[in-house]
């Protein structure tokens, strides 16, 4: 039997894992499912889980409760069980449908990388977008923390694809057809006009909206000045290769 199609999403916090997660969700053959890991893995916040089940982004959640159930059944901790049922539970529900998880961490990419026929993708956001983000200025402390956790992330999964959060929030146009090709997706001409309403988010960053979005460039870097950059020039170099280069080559 081939193994399942999966698509996993990574990138720092406020790199715009988010909006990416929602653009490739509205493809007819994905559903964006959330962090994954967070839901799976609970142990003490089970609870929180059972209680938020109508938090989901679908409104009323059969999917996931199945899932919860099944694991309680097996009664194992291994990560890689948790995953194994949560595919297993998810071809049952969504038959020939691709899960897009942004769990985000390392140890999950392993794992669903071993179990499912998985393409995981790593949005980069301009270090100054990013740290401005983070601290409202350009800090040398955030754009050397940004360029260590890229970097290690690059050397630990060197397979995953490389995407731009300026090239595909600024020119979805080109950028979202190119990330399809590098996906063997089709290229949907709705992608461009996000909405989530067949998403099935519990955990994780979600806009809830049924309308379509309009995808916007938060631009508020550009009108701060600082040296840091000119300082950090291989930080800056580092930049311009990840976040402006091409979609599938590093
Ligand atoms: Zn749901």
């Amino acid at each position: 039997m081939s193994k399942i199609r999966t698509i996993f999403i990574t990138g720092l916090h406020r790199s715009g894992t988010t909006i990416l997660d929602m653009i490739l969700g509205t493809h007819s053959s994905c559903i964006a499912v959330g962090e994954v890991d967070n839901v799976i893995k609970v142990g003490q916040n089970r609870q929180w889980i059972e209680d938020h089940y109508n938090r989901c982004t679908c409104g009323k959640c059969e999917f996931w409760p199945a899932v919860m159930e099944a694991i309680d059944q097996q009664k194992s901790d291994s990560l890689e069980v948790r995953y194994t049922i949560f595919l297993k539970i998810f071809s049952k529900y969504f038959p020939g449908k691709i899960p897009i998880d942004s769990s985000k961490h390392l140890e999950s990419l392993h794992v669903l990388s071993n179990i499912s026929d998985c393409k995981s993708i790593r949005i980069v956001r301009d270090v100054r977008g990013w740290s401005v983000s983070l601290s409202s200025r350009i800090t040398p402390n955030n754009m050397l923390r940004w360029y260590w956790k890229n970097r290690n992330f690059q050397a630990a999964a060197p397979d995953t694809i490389r995407i731009g959060y300026e090239p595909l929030v600024l020119n979805p146009e080109d950028t979202v057809p190119a990330l399809c090709h590098t996906l063997s997706l089709e290229f949907e001409p709705t992608m461009l006009e996000i909405n989530n309403a067949k998403s099935h988010i519990l955990v994780g960053n979600r806009m809830r909206t049924n309308q379509s979005l309009k995808i916007k460039y938060d631009g508020r870097w550009m009108e701060k000045t600082s040296i840091w950059p000119a300082i950090l020039f291989p930080v800056m170099k580092y930049n311009s290769q990840q976040v402006y280069g091409q979609i599938d080559s590093y």
